[in-house]
């Protein structure tokens, strides 16, 4: 087949839509505004740390994304990991939690299995796609701050957040703009804590029912880690949503005492990142949409539930789509 698909956002799910494709013989190019792949599923990285400070662990419910997350594990780019689980709770009780939970994770980083799948496929990195546009030889790019791309594309897949779906859909598919438009997605303060040596806890992760945080996680003692003993801390949806404008200075000075609530001593080091869109309070249950006489195709946790395994199976369900004719 001659069909030239441009994917456009380099997350999970673009690259899993980009795989799919690829292997059924399409030819793909996939853009991304950052400098990498993987999207949500992201890790910083400092000189003697490293610290997954978006997703934190993934499900493999689904048969296919088992399949899937075998040969990730097969090519050494994601593990189980075995955390010792506590929760704590509004009552000020705490207590482990045990149970038969798989939680996978990239290693030796979270954004190993988007590295992985990018290997293989033509991505364009820093690429903000501002505009896509429908001519009589097919579809265009338009790029922020840049010309339109050369090339003409046959379909044009979206593979972003809703909220930057949006105006990309505004012009082409007013009905599915206004579909991203009404699916808010809620932000997430997250913190990255260094400590010079390994905190004496008798957990590696906790769900927090109290406070502003909700979630905590011994990010060094994830498969495959090296480097300082660090903590990742996430705020809840509401609690960043109120406090999404504040600087970090400000979200340190709340989430570090939290933290201390639960036992951990200061840390040496912190830095802190603002998720602006991190979660999707009420997904659409469309899994994907594809638009065949228009060649246009979305795809993405927003239109699946809202986690790693949804945006993988929403962008395989795409290329299923498109390749069917
Ligand atoms: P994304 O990963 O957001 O990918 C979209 C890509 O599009 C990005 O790379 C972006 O740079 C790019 N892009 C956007 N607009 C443009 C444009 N105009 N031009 C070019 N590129 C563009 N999921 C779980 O399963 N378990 C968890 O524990 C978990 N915890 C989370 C915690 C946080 C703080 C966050 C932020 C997310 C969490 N998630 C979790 C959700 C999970 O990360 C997402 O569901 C999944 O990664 C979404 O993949 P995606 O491909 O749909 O979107």
């Amino acid at each position: 087949t001659s069909l030239h698909v441009a994917v456009i956002g380099a997350g999970i799910a673009g690259l899993s839509c980009a795989a799919s494709l690829q292997q059924a013989g399409v030819r793909v190019s996939v853009f991304d505004k950052s400098r990498g792949p993987a999207g949500r599923m992201s890790t910083r990285r400092g000189d003697d740390w490293q610290c997954d400070h978006g997703a934190q662990y993934f499900t493999a419910r689904d048969a296919a994304f088992r399949a899937e997350v075998a040969n990730w594990e097969r090519a050494g780019v994601a593990a189980q990991w075995h955390p010792r689980v506590r929760r704590f709770d509004a009552d000020g009780t705490s207590s482990s939690i045990s149970g038969a939970a798989e939680r996978f994770v990239g290693a030796p980083r979270m954004t190993a299995p988007a590295a992985w799948l990018a290997s293989n496929l033509v991505l364009h990195t820093s690429m903000e796609i501002s505009a896509v546009r429908r001519e009589d030889a097919g579809w265009r790019l338009h790029t922020t701050g840049g010309a339109a791309l050369e090339r003409h594309y046959d379909a044009v897949v979206l593979a972003v957040p809703a909220p930057q779906a949006a105006p990309l859909l505004r012009d082409i598919a007013p009905e599915h703009a206004a579909l991203a438009a009404a699916t808010p997605m809620e932000g997430c303060w997250s913190m990255m804590l260094q400590y010079a040596a390994p905190l004496a806890l008798d957990f590696d992760a906790a769900f927090v029912n109290l406070g502003p945080l909700r979630w905590v996680a011994r990010d060094s003692a994830k498969p495959g880690r090296g480097g300082a003993e660090c903590w990742l801390l996430h705020a809840s949806a509401a609690w960043s949503e109120a406090h999404l404008e504040l600087d970090a200075d400000a979200v340190a000075a709340l989430l570090l005492p939290a933290f201390a609530q639960l036992g951990p001593p200061a840390p040496q080091r912190w830095s802190a990142h603002r998720w602006r869109y991190a979660s999707t309070p009420t997904p659409r249950r469309a899994v994907c949409i594809w638009e065949a006489a228009q060649g246009l195709g979305l795809c993405g946790d927003w239109l699946n539930g809202g986690t790693v395994e949804a945006a993988w199976l929403s962008g395989r369900a795409l290329a299923q789509r498109i390749t069917a004719g």
